[in-house]
C-alpha cells in the first residue's frame, strides 16, 4: 500500500518530459510506473492534463522571523511560497537577531519549525566579528552563508575585505557555499551624493545611482578573493550584464561560482518604474533591456544557475514615496515566481525542462541541498510542484498570502499555474486551498 500516487501526469526532470504515474512511500518517492493498472494507495492525486515537476526551490527569501515580523513571518511567507508551487526556501540572515550565532540560528529554527508550510534551508551571516562562530553555525546546520558587501535593509555592517578574506578561508573547510550581496558601497555612495545634489528624487535616479560597475566590481573582487581561498562562490541576485561575462569567465578557469538571478531582472526593465515608481525599488536595481537579455543568455547556457527571487516584503507605508531616495528596496516574490516563470516557458524563451533545472535541480545543488531535494531520484524527498500550462490567470497583489503585499507584477497576466505543492508526500496545496497546519522542516546540507 502507498501512501501516494500521482497518476496521469507528465513527469519533468531537466532532461526529458515523461508520461509516469509516481509512487511515494514514507515521504520518499518509490518509484515510476505506467500503465492503466495502479498499485493499492491511500491517496490518489489525478495529474491528468498537468506538469508533475521536481518541486520548486526559492533560495533567496527574506521571511523576517525573527524580530522583524511586522514585514513578513515565517507563517505568512511559507503561506505565500506552497500558494506559489515553492516547496523549500532559503531564507536569509539579516533579522534581529542576525543569524551570527548558532543561538541566533536555534531561534529562527525554532519560529520556523512552529510556523513553516514548506521545507526551509537557513542561511547564516558573516561578519567582521563572527568569524570565529562560522565552523559552529556549519555544524548547527546552515545551508551555506552570505555576505552584504554593500549597504542591507537592516543596516548590517559589511566585513573588510581583510574580513571577508579570511572568512572564505573559514567557509572553504566547511564546504558551505557563501553568496555576495555583490555591490559597491563607495561608488553608490558618490553617485547618490551628486543625484541628490541635483535634485533628482524621482524613481530612475536609484537606478542611476547604482550604475552597472557596481555591481560588476563587487563581483570581480569577490571571484578574485574566492579564486584566491577555495571558497565556493555565490553571486546572489545577480542583475547586470558584465555580471554574467564576469561569472562566465570565471566559470571557464575553473572557480567555483555561481549566480543567481530574479523574474524582475528577467521580465523586467527600468522603464517599467515610469509605471509603478518605487513598487520597484529593489537593490540591486533592475536595468536596461541589454541586461535582460544577456541575463537571459546566461540563464539558458548554465553561467546562471538559479531562479531566485529575493522575496522581501515590506509595508505599504515603507515602499511608497514620491522621493524616491525614502522608499525601502525590495518586493514580494515567492508566490509569483512561477507563474511569472510558467509564462516565459509558454512565451518560449525558455523550456519547461531548462526552468526546472534553474528552479529547482541546480538551486539545491548550489546549497548542498541535492538530491534530498531538487531531484526525482527514487528515495529522495517526495517534493512536487503540479503545473497546468493551460491556465490563465491575473497576479493581483491584493490576493498574495503575504503579511505585505508589494509587488511590481501587480496586474501582469500569467499563463501557467501551479495547481498543486506536495511537500514529502503530502499535499500541501490544492487549487489555492492548504491542507493541514504548518509541517515544514529544516533542510540539513549534505556532506
Ligand atoms: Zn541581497
Amino acid at each position: 500500500m502507498y501512501d501516494l500516487i500521482i497518476k496521469n501526469g507528465q513527469v519533468v526532470s531537466p532532461e526529458a518530459t515523461y508520461a509516469a504515474h509516481v509512487l511515494v512511500q514514507g515521504g520518499k518517492i518509490a518509484g515510476f510506473i505506467r500503465g492503466e493498472e495502479l498499485p493499492p494507495a491511500r491517496e490518489v492525486f489525478d495529474a491528468q492534463g498537468l506538469y508533475v515537476l521536481p518541486g520548486i526551490i526559492d533560495i533567496h527569501v527574506h521571511f523576517r522571523d525573527p524580530g522583524v515580523t511586522y514585514k513578513e513571518d515565517f507563517g505568512t511567507g511559507s503561506l505565500a511560497a506552497v500558494h506559489g508551487g515553492v516547496t523549500t526556501v532559503v531564507d536569509m540572515p539579516n533579522v534581529n537577531p542576525p543569524t551570527a550565532t548558532v543561538e541566533a540560528f536555534n531561534l529562527k529554527l525554532s519560529e520556523a519549525k512552529a510556523k513553516s508550510y514548506c521545507d526551509f534551508g537557513i542561511i547564516g551571516v558573516v561578519f567582521e566579528e563572527n568569524i570565529g562562530e562560522l565552523k559552529a553555525l556549519a555544524e548547527a546546520g546552515v545551508v551555506g552563508f552570505k555576505i552584504f558587501m554593500g549597504e542591507t535593509v537592516g543596516s548590517l555592517p559589511s566585513p573588510t575585505d581583510g574580513g571577508i578574506i579570511e572568512a572564505m578561508k573559514v567557509i572553504a573547510e566547511t564546504g558551505l557555499r557563501v553568496g555576495v550581496h555583490a555591490e559597491n558601497r563607495t561608488i553608490i555612495e558618490y553617485y547618490t551624493k551628486k543625484l541628490k545634489a541635483e535634485g533628482r528624487t524621482d524613481p530612475v535616479a536609484h537606478v542611476e545611482a547604482r550604475p552597472n560597475i557596481a555591481e560588476a566590481e563587487c563581483i570581480a573582487r569577490a571571484i578574485m578573493f574566492a579564486e584566491q581561498t577555495g571558497c565556493k562562490l555565490h553571486i546572489y541576485h545577480m542583475s547586470s550584464k558584465e555580471g554574467v561575462d564576469l561569472v562566465g569567465a570565471a566559470k571557464a578557469r575553473g572557480v567555483d561560482v555561481s549566480a543567481e538571478t530574479g523574474p524582475h531582472y528577467l521580465l523586467l526593465d527600468y522603464t517599467h518604474m515610469h509605471k509603478v515608481g518605487s513598487m520597484l525599488k529593489m537593490n540591486p536595481p533592475v536595468r536596461a533591456l541589454a541586461d535582460q537579455k544577456r541575463l537571459r543568455e546566461g540563464l539558458l547556457d548554465g553561467t546562471v544557475e538559479a531562479v531566485a527571487t529575493d522575496h522581501s516584503p515590506h509595508t505599504l507605508e515603507e515602499k511608497t514615496n514620491d522621493d524616491i531616495w525614502k522608499a525601502i528596496p525590495g518586493f514580494c516574490g515567492v508566490e509569483t515566481n512561477v507563474p511569472l516563470m510558467l509564462t516565459q516557458v509558454n512565451q518560449g524563451w525558455i523550456s519547461l525542462n531548462h526552468y526546472v533545472k534553474v528552479a529547482s535541480e541546480g538551486p539545491a545543488k548550489l546549497f548542498n541541498m541535492y538530491p534530498q531535494k531538487g531531484s526525482l531520484l527514487v528515495g529522495t524527498d517526495a517534493d512536487f510542484t503540479i503545473v497546468d500550462l493551460n491556465r490563465e490567470g491575473e497576479i493581483k497583489a491584493e490576493n498574495l498570502h503575504s503579511k505585505n503585499k508589494v509587488t511590481p507584477f501587480d496586474g501582469f497576466k500569467v499563463k501557467g499555474m501551479p495547481v498543486a505543492t506536495i511537500i514529502r508526500g503530502r499535499v500541501v496545496m490544492k487549487d489555492g486551498q492548504v491542507l493541514g497546519g504548518p509541517q515544514g522542516e529544516l533542510v540539513r546540507p549534505a556532506r
